[in-house]
Order: C-alpha cells, then sequence, then structure tokens
C-alpha cells in the first residue's frame, strides 16, 4: 500500500485540496499503487482502480462503511453499514472486444478505463460549460438506506461507469433501469460519450458501419442497455449500485457508492481532525509537526487527554 503513514497521508489530502474529483480520484489511486506511472493508473478498467481504492480504504480505516444516504421519496436519513471487502471485484482479463449482439446490431467495445470516464465527463462538461465530474461534495451518492440492515441490498449493478463522472454514472445508471426517458439530457451526452469512446466495431446487418458515422446516439434503447450489461458482467466493481428500501415510505431508492469520493471525505476529514490535534500538542508542549505525526495515534490521544484534564 505504499507510503500511507500520517505525514503521507497528510501530503496527499494537501495536494488533493486542490483538485476536485478526478484529480482527487488519481492521487488516491497513486497512494494505492505507488509503482504505476500516473499514465499506466488512467489507462486501466475502471473497476481496477475501484479495487485499488477499496482495498487502500481497508488499509486506512478498515473494512466496515458507514453509508449514509437520504431516501429519493420522502427524503429519510439513513445509515447502514457495508463490508469494503465485498465491493471491490476486479474486472474479468479480456483478451479482445467484448461483444454484444442484439436484433440486426453486432457491437464489440472494450472496457472504459479511467481517462475514457473522465474523458466522457469532460465532454459533458464542456458542452454545458460547467463542471460534472467530480462535483465530489457527497461522500456517497446517497441510497435509500434501511434503518436495522441493508433492504433489498443490491450491490454490483450497473454499467461501465464508475466514480467521478456522476452525469455519466447516472446515464449508465438510467440505461441499465430501462428507464432511459427520465436521464437528463446531459446524462445521456455523458453516456454516448463514452460509448463512442469504448466501441471497437459496429455492424449492423451484418455492415460495418464506420467509425466517424458510429451512430451512438442512435443505437436502439436495448443494444444500450445489453452494452451495459455485459460491461457490468466483466467489470462489476466499475459502478457499484446500491439498491435499498426506506424503512419510512417503503419506496426503493437506486444510488452510486462513489469509493473515490467517499475515500477523499475520509480522508478530509481524518486530516483536518490531525491538523487539529497537532495544533494542541504542539501548543500544550511546544512539539514541532513532525514529532506529533511520529506519534503513535494512541500516544497522541493520550497526551490530549492529559492536556484536557489539564
Ligand atoms: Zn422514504
Amino acid at each position: 500500500m505504499g507510503n500511507t503513514g500520517p505525514a503521507e497521508l497528510l501530503a496527499i489530502w494537501e495536494a488533493g485540496l486542490a483538485h476536485h474529483g478526478p484529480g482527487r480520484a488519481l492521487l488516491l489511486h497513486r497512494a494505492a499503487r505507488p509503482e504505476s506511472a500516473a499514465d499506466e493508473l488512467l489507462s486501466l478498467p475502471v473497476g481496477e482502480r475501484e479495487a485499488d481504492l477499496y482495498a487502500l480504504r481497508r488499509a486506512l480505516f478498515g473494512e466496515r462503511m458507514q453509508i449514509r444516504a437520504e431516501c429519493g421519496a420522502c427524503g429519510e436519513a439513513m445509515e447502514f453499514d457495508l463490508d469494503a471487502r465485498d465491493l471491490g471485484v476486479r474486472p474479468r482479463k479480456q483478451d479482445g472486444p467484448l461483444r454484444v449482439a442484439e436484433g440486426e446490431w453486432t457491437v464489440e467495445f472494450r472496457l472504459p478505463t479511467v481517462a475514457d470516464l473522465e474523458a466522457a465527463a469532460h465532454a459533458v462538461a464542456g458542452a454545458d460549460g460547467r463542471a460534472v465530474a467530480g462535483a465530489g461534495a457527497h461522500a456517497v451518492s446517497g441510497a435509500g438506506g434501511a434503518g436495522d440492515g441493508l433492504l433489498g441490498e443490491d450491490v454490483g449493478v450497473g454499467g461501465p461507469v464508475a466514480a467521478d463522472g456522476d452525469e455519466a454514472a447516472e446515464a449508465f445508471m438510467a440505461a441499465e433501469g430501462g428507464d432511459a426517458a427520465v436521464a437528463s439530457t446531459a446524462a445521456a451526452r455523458a453516456r454516448r460519450a463514452l460509448l463512442a469512446r469504448c466501441l471497437v466495431s459496429v455492424h449492423r446487418a451484418g455492415q460495418p458501419v464506420p467509425a466517424d458515422r458510429l451512430p451512438v446516439a442512435e443505437l436502439p434503447e436495448p443494444v444500450q442497455r445489453k452494452l451495459a450489461e455485459a460491461a457490468e458482467r466483466a467489470d462489476p466493481a466499475a459502478d457499484v449500485t446500491l439498491n435499498v428500501a426506506c424503512p419510512a415510505c417503503g419506496e426503493a431508492t437506486r444510488a452510486e457508492l462513489d469509493i473515490a469520493s467517499y475515500l477523499w471525505a475520509e480522508l478530509d476529514h481524518w486530516a483536518r481532525d490531525l491538523l487539529l490535534d497537532v495544533h494542541l500538542l504542539a501548543t500544550a508542549y511546544g512539539w514541532s509537526e513532525p514529532q506529533i505525526l511520529a506519534l503513535s495515534p494512541l500516544r497522541r490521544r493520550y497526551y490530549l487527554e492529559l492536556c484536557a484534564d489539564g
């Protein structure tokens, strides 16, 4: 897991403050895989990064993930736990492109990489003149939770999308759920942008469709849904969708679990707490930051208690 002592983690956090979703996800990914270069990380399938981030999360903060969410129907605030070990499934190794046949269409495509996801999100952001990727305000896109236990939990549903491309993720959720009619136009554009990057070949009624005229927007909904399903089977961790019934109103809410945002929020919280500890101990004892960071969490806690008692 590389160098993930307090000083290194603080440095990652500090660097991440200057970034948003994709940049922070990349910083976290580098912490998880310090031996890999940035372009190598970007070329990995999305689910490979997610698996790395779940592993990093386990190493830093343990297996139990607390999820807070709001019911999409009645707004009920809910909380439940997930086990990080269940979520970071590595994508299957592919020998060649994935293939989907539906009606007169045959489509070959490859699994979206982290770079694909970001480019698709940027394409949408550019078209709309606003940032899409990594709004990053929420640690978890809310799932309708269940008070005691995760009712109707359905982890690992969804298309070849994860993390930062919220619009793209929504789009694939919509496609996967057969609910594309309600997807926003921005989400639809993001989905087409992502598909366009990942298509290898398209045949209609046995005839190849030229690459510069790939009719991504015109692919029928069943074809798009099959693409999403095939990608999900090959790379389940790319898009962890929670589907939970609300204990108050009974409605099910679907939501993405975005591990990069989730982990960033935890790191942010941890770092701010730690800096407060440094401040208190430096004030009380005159120790330097490196000296305080070198203390074990247990000793730090002990000295802080002594300060409070004094
Ligand atoms: Zn509800």
